[in-house]
């Protein structure tokens, strides 16, 4: 057994904190200003220059097929440097990427949406969550029925992420009511020009997700996503790769965190030394460091499932459940540790706070990461530490 990273595992990591640090660590003040005024954080020119100068140090594509013109990293080296992008609120991510089942698209629809999408010029957003069917997405409504050439959608979506930017939206909906998710769901590619209109959702967080209406809006057959019926399992699919990407992300942030944290526990003095000689404080920094590389081990191994081309669900639930519940542990000892100063919002860390507590909620919340845990032991599909095996 090896915990070392390889070195060119070493080399990307640093090459990417070193990117982050110098290109989008200086637009931190900047962010919280405009987030504080309502604006973007960042507009869409901004993150595709970004984007652009991060391609020049080869991240571009980070799990995108080398035949699209990206990386295909394995997942392990995608999970450190979706660490790296953590360690920054700044909301950038690498360019060259795409909704993982955007790759079901047949060959005219690669021109449409895939290519565009890799690339940039076209915005997409994943909507499968309903006002009445969050965590059990068997229950969704939202109809699509065939008439001729077209499929028309009727029904609601709520809490899009990036919806607001969209140009088109992957949706799924029930086309075979009997059937339901066994077969009866079916994944659409659907421009916003077709019709659908949408809210904005005002949150605790930096998060702006949109609802979605849709009423008689008519979708090109041509414009189904992989084979009719093949929805959910799209949707799982959708859903399974952020279930290491978002604790990846919560670990870089944990990690600054905490950096932040010790730094301040050797400078803060109180009773006459630093408030890092006081046992509570060192506890609050164990603890915290403990858990952080706990949830890391975890995430890693999620990822390293993934690349050992083995089911990777169980690992990346108990990694989405370890990795989200630490950050927000870490996070509220973090601002413990800076006393009033940590509520303030001279610091960044209140907007850690309230971003992370999203992490416990979306792609499955922490309930739904134990349930299917617990089921896997239940039933016999997973042994106790079966992945040694
Ligand atoms: C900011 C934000 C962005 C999002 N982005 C997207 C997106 O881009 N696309 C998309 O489709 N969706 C998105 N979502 C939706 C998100 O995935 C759901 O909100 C989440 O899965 C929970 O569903 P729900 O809100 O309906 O809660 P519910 O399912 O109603 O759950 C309510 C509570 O009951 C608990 N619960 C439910 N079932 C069980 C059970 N069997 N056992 C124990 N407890 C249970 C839940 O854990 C939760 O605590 C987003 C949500 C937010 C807040």
């Amino acid at each position: 057994m090896d915990f070392a990273l390889t070195d060119e595992q070493r080399s990307i990591r640093e090459t990417a904190r070193a990117f982050i640090a110098k290109e989008v660590m200086p637009l931190e003040p900047e962010v919280l200003q405009r987030e504080r005024r309502g604006e973007s954080a960042l507009t869409h020119e901004e993150l595709r220059a970004l984007q652009a100068k991060a391609r020049d140090f080869g991240f571009w594509g980070l799990g995108t097929p080398a035949a699209y013109g990206g990386a295909d990293l394995p997942a392990v080296t995608q999970s450190l440097l979706w660490s790296e992008v953590g360690r920054t609120f700044v909301p950038f991510v690498f360019g060259g990427e795409t909704d993982v089942i955007l790759y079901r698209a047949n060959a005219e629809q690669r021109e449409e949406y895939l290519l565009p999408a890799i690339e940039g010029t076209r915005a997409s957003c994943f909507a499968v969550t309903e006002p009445d069917a969050g965590s059990d997405l068997t229950a969704i409504r939202m109809r699509a029925v065939r008439d001729g050439d077209d499929w028309v959608l009727n029904g609601e979506k709520t809490f899009i992420t990036r919806g607001r930017e969209a140009d088109f939206s992957i949706v799924i909906a029930v086309t075979d009511a009997e059937l339901g998710y066994r077969g009866g769901f079916t994944a659409f590619l659907v421009d916003r020009a077709l019709g659908w209109t949408s809210e904005t959702i005002d949150t605790m967080g930096p998060a702006r997700p949109i609802s979605m209406a849709f009423d008689d809006v008519r979708v090109p057959h041509r414009n189904v996503l992989g084979e009719v019926g093949d929805g959910f399992r799209l949707a799982m699919e959708w859903i399974g790769r952020g279930r290491y990407v978002i604790p990846s992300q919560a670990i870089g942030a944990a990690e600054r965190l905490l950096g932040m944290a010790v730094e301040y526990a050797t400078q803060r003095r109180t009773f006459g030394k630093p408030i890092g000689e006081h046992q509570m404080i060192q506890a609050m920094l164990a603890d915290s460091e403990v858990e952080l590389e706990s949830a890391r081990w975890l995430v890693l191994l999620a990822a390293w499932t993934v690349d050992q081309g083995r089911d990777p669900r169980h690992q990346s639930s108990m990694a989405k459940l370890a990795g989200a519940t630490m950050a927000n542990r870490v996070v509220d000892r973090v601002m413990q540790i800076h006393g009033g100063m940590g509520y303030t919002r001279e610091l960044p860390i209140e907007r850690w706070y309230r971003e992370a507590r999203l992490w416990r909620i979306y792609e499955g919340t922490d309930e739904i990461q134990r349930r299917a845990i617990a089921k896997n032991l239940l039933s016999g599909r997973r042994r106790i530490g079966g992945h040694l095996a």
